[in-house]
């Protein structure tokens, strides 16, 4: 194995300097890695030589490599600004797994372990070294700082700066400090959250006005789209995952009973699956988060506690029992899924209920009205997304400014297109059915008058006499639930809150009901259990290994777990999915072969060669 490439190098002058090792050299004996992904080359470069750098990249577009690499290529320790310690743990295992001297100062550690860290920060012994933002800004720290050599400052999740942003972390802002401690030290803000406010925020709190913006598409070619109406949610949801058997996917849910529940229900129905939600016990909380990272094949059931810092590649699906309250809660979370770049799911089941909770949510927050508005907005925004009868990615894309051609070919709309219909003349009949009985029921009850069912609710309150009473006979219940939800969608509804989740009428609704907006509505698919369309096979098919390759992959993910349980790590800082899959289809016989599977760095070829080259051979016997 090569030495630490910083032992004695010449003196370090200003900004600009000789390179201690070439980038691409760097990436391929540390990381395994064959070559740079989209713009991570051009940003490494751009470091190396000195500069400063605003990257914005999607979730696992390879990020960390960004400044991993000049880290390593530059003189000195690269100081990496993260938000939370279960990320920055991670991130040090994984680094040294690889080989590299990594290491984070936290409130964790014991005085005896600070001041070893402290140490091989001073003397150089160290590559890169994670702290919190707010121990970095202290007087103290950035004298302490100040008597090392840095190679470049990378302040990661750089979105917590902005209060538009989801995240907002206070700490942050005093982070623009550093452009005056350390003018001389190239500074880089990555993030996943690119929204222009957000980006003009960031650029401007942390003095990097001037530092050129890496930004690439935010489209996440390797996640799958799947938006379903809410017909039987438990069971959709068991439909959904024994199409993911054996995958590690986080559920998400909106309530805390429903996180039991649910948890409950898959465990039953045999599904591994572990609660995670703000109300349990903070022991009990953790070990389920430790269980997932640390485990194969869990489901996580969860509220949306559990998030950010989840940093495990190898999530293969997401899925939402409730809706989220926005585009970017929904491209939040489901990006969470398929950091590893390989085929993903994000799935969602939606219905009425959803909307109607949504909306009351809004309304008994503390919001302002202004605020308020917006959210309501924002909602809407997204259930355009889930009503839409086009490419659902494209529908994504397009919110976040960005252009999609559509017929992603990787939606449920473009694996199986949903017919259309004309419901010009039923948008017209559910708005005058809400607007005859006074703007003061909820969905069931519209439908009832609709299709001409004289309960004792419609009844008493005469509206079997009312001439809208039964003109929707023709459709049925499901048929009539997806017509207002899709004209809610669209503002032609709006649901009061204040008056018990009633229908109401919208913008919109005025020029349906005089027939000048023609109206194409989805036709909703049929939930059946089995139902699975052709093209979705083909494309799982050529996702998945084939019968043998697949053996191999079990018994190398079954090494992985005993390696990984040895040291107390999660599997993946062992060898992620997509390393262990390649391994599976190349079946290396020797050192050499085993080199050239990506993500097989120098470090890990030492290490864990013997015993991945062994495991190969009992499979393949
Ligand atoms: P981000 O921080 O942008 O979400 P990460 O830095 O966690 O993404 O990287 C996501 C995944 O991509 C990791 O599994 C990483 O090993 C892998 N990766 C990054 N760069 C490359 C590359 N050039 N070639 C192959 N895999 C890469
Ligand atoms: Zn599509």
């Amino acid at each position: 194995m090569r030495d630490a490439p910083d032992v004695q190098r010449p003196a370090f002058v200003g900004r600009g300097f000789a390179l201690a090792e070439d980038p691409v050299d760097v990436l391929h004996r540390w990381f395994g890695h064959k070559a740079f992904r989209g713009r991570q080359e051009e940003v490494v470069r751009h470091v190396v030589g000195g500069g400063d750098a605003v990257v914005l990249f999607p979730t696992g577009a390879g990020k960390s490599m960004c400044y991993q690499v000049p880290a390593l290529c530059r003189e000195g320790v690269g100081v990496v600004v993260s938000p939370l310690i279960a990320l920055m743990r991670d991130q040090v295992e994984a680094l040294r797994q690889a080989g590299v001297a990594a290491a984070a100062l936290n409130s964790t550690l014991t005085s005896a372990e600070s001041y070893a860290v402290r140490q091989d920060f001073l003397s150089g012994k160290l590559k890169l070294l994670y702290v919190t933002p707010e121990r970095l800004v202290s007087d103290a720290f950035l004298d302490f700082l100040g008597r090392g050599r840095i190679a470049l400052i990378a302040i990661d999740e750089a979105h917590c700066v902005s209060q538009w942003g989801h995240d907002f972390r206070p700490e942050y802002m005093q982070l623009a400090v550093l452009a005056q401690r350390f003018p001389n030290v190239p500074r880089m803000a990555l993030t996943a959250t690119a929204d222009p406010q957000t980006r003009d925020d960031l650029r401007r709190r942390l003095a990097l006005e001037d530092a050129p913006v890496f930004a690439t598409s935010f489209d996440r070619p390797n996640i799958r789209y799947e938006i379903v109406s809410k017909t039987n949610p438990r069971r959709q949801l068991l439909d959904f995952l024994s199409r993911r058997r054996g995958d590690a996917g986080i559920i998400y849910c909106l309530s805390r009973k429903k996180v039991e529940e649910t948890a409950q229900y898959l465990n039953e129905h045999g599904f591994k699956a572990l609660p995670y939600h703000a109300g349990m016990d903070r022991a009990v909380r953790d070990a389920n988060q430790d269980a997932f990272l640390r485990e194969e094949g869990l489901a996580l059931v969860a509220t949306i506690a559990f998030g950010m810092g989840v940093d495990s590649p190898s999530v293969r699906y997401v899925a939402h029992l409730d809706i989220p309250g926005s585009i970017e809660a929904y491209y939040q979370e489901t990006g969470r899924a398929g950091r590893d770049g390989l085929p993903s799911d994000a799935w969602m089941t939606y219905g009425m209920s959803d909307l109607v909770r949504r909306a009351q949510m809004i309304e008994e927050g503390e919001a302002p009205a202004e605020v308020k508005r917006v959210e309501r907005a924002k909602l809407s925004a997204l259930l355009a997304v889930c009503e839409t009868a086009g490419c659902r990615r494209q529908a994504i894309l397009a919110h976040f400014g960005g252009s999609h051609p559509g017929a992603c070919g990787a939606c449920d709309t473009c694996i199986t297109p949903v017919e259309t219909w004309d419901g010009s003349e039923a948008a017209q009949k559910a708005l005058s059915a809400i607007y005859r009985t006074g703007e003061r029921y909820g969905a069931a009850y519209v439908i009832d008058v609709l299709r001409g069912v004289a309960s004792e609710k419609v009844t008493r309150a005469g509206h079997d006499a009312i001439k809208t009473f039964g003109v929707g006979a023709d459709l049925d219940e499901k048929v009539w639930q997806s017509v207002i939800r899709q004209l809610a969608a669209i503002g032609a509804i709006v649901v009061d809150h204040d008056a018990y989740g009633a229908l109401t009428l919208g913008d919109g609704a005025r020029a349906i009901l005089k027939g000048e907006r023609r109206i194409e509505m989805r036709k909703d698919r049929v939930f059946k259990a089995e139902r699975v369309s052709q093209k979705s096979v083909r494309a799982a098919a050529a996702a998945a290994l084939d019968e043998p390759s697949q053996r191999v992959f079990e018994e190398l993910r079954s090494e992985r777990m005993r390696i990984a349980r040895e040291q107390g790590v999660p599997p993946y800082v062992v060898f992620h999915d997509s390393t262990l899959r390649d391994m599976a289809l190349i079946r290396p016989r020797n050192r050499g072969e085993l080199a050239s599977v990506q993500g097989v760095g120098e470090a890990k070829l030492e290490r864990y060669g013997a015993a991945f080259l062994a495991a190969v051979a009992r499979a393949d016997r």
